[in-house]
């Protein structure tokens, strides 16, 4: 899609969506300029009309990741976003007739360009809801496998797929069902999922299984809220898996009784210094020396705390005592050295 591959073993990619009016092309170009700075790798706008279609060739020129045009009822707006330099187009099933779909397809398939299938518990095809008494796993999956058939028929294959629905269990069966049916690609993403504490937990637990088990190759953290908050979600998820490395990973114990520091303020310190930085690097912050040491070895650079001092440990071992009020200063300076040092 673009320049970034999707599937066939290509690294999984971190998606967003914009929450800014399409047509007002200097705030959709800011908030896509941001979700880049903060490591998102393709994004989707919404196409409401044709000033939006338009827009998107200005867009397009503005930003450095590629662009999704979400696409609802009018084929119309699905070609001109094409025209206006879309690479990807998502489309969901249900709301486009096949007729129309067929327009859709020819003109995708002339400019080599990637359509999603986005099937959604909120907006299944009737009959197979009544079929199936309701939104389940099985559900999803019966359009997803339709939709997919009609298009496999019109020689069209630059396919990806989402199945995405509110309720986790309903995601993760709908997802892993899917990936026994077919090898397309698959983005991954728990819908409605809330504001930040909510997302993150549902999407840790949805998208999170899945891609434990293997399967997913693109991720959406759906945040009710600025969507650059999604990233830190994203890229946390994909690391605690040890799928991708990106950023800095902070590693803080919950603190307790033990504690002679004031690692709260320390790690919101060192979070705050470290923000933005694309570089993969293992931070640990420890209140004090019964975990700390064993875990601050394992890291990039960690310091472990004493009564008003702490050890310094670099690259696994221990290398100087380091005053409290020198903490954060002397961390950025081993980070900085070791980043400089790759
Ligand atoms: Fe408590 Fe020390 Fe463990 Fe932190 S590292 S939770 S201060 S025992």
């Amino acid at each position: 899609m673009g320049k970034l591959q999707i599937g066939g073993g290509a690294p999984v990619a971190v998606q967003s969506m914009t929450c800014t009016d399409t047509r007002d092309i200097r705030a959709t170009v800011d908030q896509i300029g941001r979700l880049e700075k903060a490591g998102c790798e393709a994004v989707r706008v919404a196409v409401l009309d044709r000033e939006a279609a338009e827009a998107l060739k200005t867009i397009k020129k503005s930003i450095g990741i590629p662009l999704i045009a979400d696409i609802h009822f009018d084929h119309r707006l699905a070609i001109g976003a094409m025209e206006s330099g879309a690479d990807g187009i998502r489309i969901n099933p249900g709301n486009l007739s096949r007729d129309k779909l067929r327009l859709v397809i020819r003109e995708a398939a002339r400019r080599k360009v990637v359509i999603r299938i986005g099937v959604n518990a909120g907006s299944l095809e009737e009959e197979i809801i009544a079929r199936h008494r309701g939104p389940t796993a099985e559900a999803l999956v019966e359009s997803a496998l339709a939709a997919v058939a009609f298009f496999e028929d019109q020689g069209f294959h630059n396919l990806k797929l989402s199945l995405k629905s509110s309720q986790v269990p309903t995601m993760i069966e709908a997802y892993r069902k899917i990936s026994t049916k077919t090898d397309y690609p698959l983005h991954l993403g728990v819908t409605e999922a809330g504001t930040l504490v909510s997302a993150a937990v549902k999407s840790a637990l949805g998208i999170g299984t899945l891609l434990y088990e293997g399967i997913g190759d693109t991720i959406r953290v759906s945040l009710t809220g600025d969507p650059v908050g999604e990233m830190g979600i994203a890229w946390g998820i994909l690391r605690a898996l040890g799928i991708r490395r990106y950023g800095p990973e902070i590693i803080s114990c919950p603190t307790c009784g033990r504690c002679e520091i004031d690692l709260i303020s320390l790690v919101s310190r060192v979070e705050e210094r470290l923000a933005g930085r694309k570089e993969y690097l293992k931070v640990a912050l420890m209140g004090c020396v019964v975990n700390g040491p064993g875990e601050a070895s394992e890291a990039d650079v960690g310091i472990a705390g004493g009564r008003g001092r702490g050890l310094l440990f670099k690259r696994g071992k221990a290398t100087k005592t380091v005053r409290e009020e020198d903490f954060v200063d002397c961390l950025m300076e081993e980070i900085d050295d070791i980043l400089a040092s790759r």
